[in-house]
């Protein structure tokens, strides 16, 4: 039996974009354990990391206090040992600390202009914590200089949806798949990623959908499949090109949909010629009847569905793969009915609601461009304020202006970027270079090694806010304990912030918040807070009070202005740095079950941090043996950009000449070795391919 608690909070999982709903048991002011409950994502299941990852929370060095950098203390993220942290940081109050914080930002502002300031928002936090920290930086700093990860995730999916089919979420929700007859799972590994998602997926296998699982890597998903296909990696475009030429050949495809809804038919048919599948099966490593095989099979069922991951959107040609998925899909017209559809599935548990409301530098909330004058009256009206009528810079942008010196000073809330952003030794020199850095966060992060001013913030536990999941579903998380020490809610601290650059904010609390994102956004319009805190869960589109919402869109039509999906053709090309004989590896990045992201939650997380402590690299046992290495061993891994040491793991389900890290290891950062070109249309960088050597040792 469980231990008596005080009481039990409703909420939702911190970590990912599945959004499972969960209840904390709480005693005094500590969490004892989590149960799952009966979500419409999760029916009450939950993966390792929503029932054992929350004690991060109660860890010793959570951040308590305000904190100051002492006068010529070096900027560096080695310096993180809470034990030294008073020789680069003193405390402060929060007065001390607030003034300080948007002091430095104001005179920047003030001396070189808006548009030397930046912003990097959370898709950790809440819906109404980036609500209002887009409105700060756009209003209050006043440039459209404001981002966050999903840059650095699923952009390049974003950017191919808007162009194709006028929306960046998903079509259909998850437990769709539960009605398909045909699931194709490309560059995306459940199991690992969105563990509960993965039970849906395989629990429609076992009721007899056609599993079609396309990887690079062999992944555990694949003792569900009924067609693994381990493609080389980077070969996607030929691929799924491949696919959509048998398509067309054998004449698969849906032409009543294709003239109804589509237009760019002809153009792309004409433009497949060169791939069929005898062409591409030596570039893919694919046999060409089994993409004859599993054309047919997508093209024909009565419900087929495709789900992708990072594998698809982390690449210089993300743009181009996921053009190839939505043009498979409406030549198809496996799209606007359920078991159909596609679904980019999300990351971070909010990355999803983080877009939505805003966080993104071309786009206002709702996807609402920033060039567009109407879009722009709307908001000056709404907000009180004159908008920049330019996209601002994104992450990976603003790392190349700090360089220029056009960027002097950052307020960064809930990410990561000393960790997360490619070729980060190059990032990191660049953060060293602001003049004035503000950081916010539950724990002293590497990136919060640079800053100036270190504000503590509030963990998921410890407020109220919204939450929107991979599906479109906006739910509610509720506080269950307090914030440790001095640590403050974070919609108070952007408030404090925002006061201090002058502008006249008193938002009572995140409801107030939500209020005026209905205003803003309508496809959250309809979403009263009542029936939030009653039902926990609503999904969007939503447009007026009553409304269901809508789980399968795209039913009649789509929103682009001619209300028809787009084809867009996309042309095999490589990576931007393929193997030599210098560097023969490809390295491929990702996450594992146990960890998330940077690893700042669940590297303070005891039970997670026990099972997966030490960084690993999981390598062919082929390749292993090649090297002299045995499992367990320490490798050392190297690319033009950098190195790292990290046990070497054997996995069958490696490639031979692929090697694979989490990039959650401070003291074996994979993004010191990947490569940050990025996508010229999305501007995500190349996580998912660069070239490396390994050694023993
Ligand atoms: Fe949390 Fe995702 Fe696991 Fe669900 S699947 S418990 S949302 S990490």
């Amino acid at each position: 039996g469980h231990l008596p608690v005080d009481k039990k909070v409703d909420s939702t999982c911190p970590y990912c974009g599945v959004g499972c709903l969960l209840t904390f048991n709480v005693r005094g002011d500590r969490i004892l354990y989590v149960e799952g409950r009966d979500g419409e994502t999760n029916h009450s299941r939950l993966c390792v990391k929503g029932r054992f990852g929350f004690d991060y929370v109660h860890h010793p060095h959570r951040l308590t206090k305000p904190l100051i950098r002492r006068e010529g203390a070096p900027k560096t993220p080695e310096l993180l040992d809470p034990a030294r942290m008073h020789e680069v940081f003193r405390e402060a109050s929060w007065e001390e600390a607030l003034d300080r914080a948007a002091g430095g930002l104001k005179r920047i502002r003030d001396q070189y202009g808006p548009k030397a300031l930046a912003g990097f928002g959370s898709a950790k936090g809440s819906n109404e914590e980036a609500y209002l920290f887009q409105k700060l930086v756009r209003t209050g700093f006043g440039s459209n200089n404001v981002d966050h990860c999903t840059r650095l995730c699923h952009a390049s999916s974003v950017v191919a949806l808007l162009e194709c089919i006028g929306s960046g979420a998903v079509s259909n929700p998850v437990a769709d798949v539960m009605q398909a007859e045909v699931i194709f799972l490309i560059g995306s590994n459940p199991t690992v990623n969105h563990p509960v998602a993965a039970t849906w997926i395989k629990n429609a296998a076992r009721q007899g959908a056609k599993l079609i699982v396309a990887d690079p890597v062999r992944t555990e998903i694949c003792r569900f499949a009924t067609h693994a296909l381990q493609f080389r990696p980077d070969t996607d475009v030929a691929l799924l090109n491949g696919i959509m030429h048998v398509i067309v050949e054998e004449e698969l495809y849906d032409q009543a949909f294709i003239a109804k809804r589509t237009e760019g038919f002809d153009n792309l048919r004409h433009h497949l010629k060169h791939y069929a599948p005898e062409r591409v099966a030596p570039v893919c490593g694919i046999p060409a009847d089994t993409i004859r095989e599993v054309a047919r099979l997508y093209a024909t069922s009565k419900a087929s569905m495709i789900l992708w991951g990072m594998g698809i959107s982390q690449h210089v040609h993300g743009t181009d793969n996921a053009r190839c998925l939505i043009s498979m899909a409406l030549m198809t017209g496996q799209i606007g009915r359920p078991g159909t559809g596609l679904h980019p599935l999300r990351g971070q548990n909010n990355v999803q609601g983080a877009s939505d409301v805003g966080l993104i530098p071309m786009v206002f909330p709702d996807y609402q461009p920033v060039g567009d004058p109407k879009v722009r009256e709307f908001f000056e009206r709404l907000w009180d304020a004159k908008l920049d009528p330019e996209p601002g810079l994104t992450v990976v942008e603003v790392i190349h202006a700090i360089e220029k010196g056009q960027i002097r000073g950052m307020y960064i809330e809930g990410e990561n970027p000393a960790m997360s952003d490619p070729n980060v030794a190059h990032a990191r020199a660049a953060l060293a270079k602001l003049e004035h850095l503000v950081v916010q966060d539950i724990f002293l992060t590497e990136t919060a090694g640079f800053a100036d001013v270190v504000l503590p913030a509030s963990a998921f536990p410890e407020k109220t806010g919204t939450f929107t999941n991979t599906d479109r579903r906006v739910q509610l998380g509720r506080p269950a304990i307090d914030p440790p020490g001095e640590a403050r809610q974070d919609l108070w601290i952007i408030q404090e912030i925002a006061r201090r650059m002058g502008l006249d904010w008193n938002y009572s609390g995140p409801r107030e918040v939500f209020e005026e994102m209905r205003r803003a956004m309508p496809n959250i319009a309809g979403i009263t807070w009542e029936r939030l805190e009653k039902e926990d869960s609503v999904i969007y589109p939503c447009g007026k009070e009553g409304d269901p919402g809508q789980a399968v869109i795209f039913t009649e039509s789509f929103p682009t202005t001619t209300g028809k999906g787009l084809f867009v053709p996309a042309e095999f090309t490589r990576a931007a740095e393929l193997p030599d004989d210098d560097y023969p590896f490809v390295f491929i990045t990702g996450r594992q079950l146990e960890h998330w992201h940077t690893g700042a939650m669940t590297r303070h997380a005891s039970v997670l941090d026990a099972i997966e402590p030490y960084p690993v690299v999981q390598m062919n046992p082929l390749d292993l043996a090649g090297l002299g290495v045995a499992p367990g061993d320490l490798v050392t891994l190297e690319s033009r950009r950098g190195r790292v040491s990290a046990y070497a793991r054997a996995d069958l389900g490696m490639q031979r000449g692929t090697a694979f890290m989490a990039f959650c290891y401070n003291e074996a950062a994979a993004n010191l070795l990947t490569n940050e070109v990025l996508d010229p249309d999305a501007k995500i960088p190349e996580f998912k391919f660069c070239a490396i050597r390994v050694r023993p040792g």
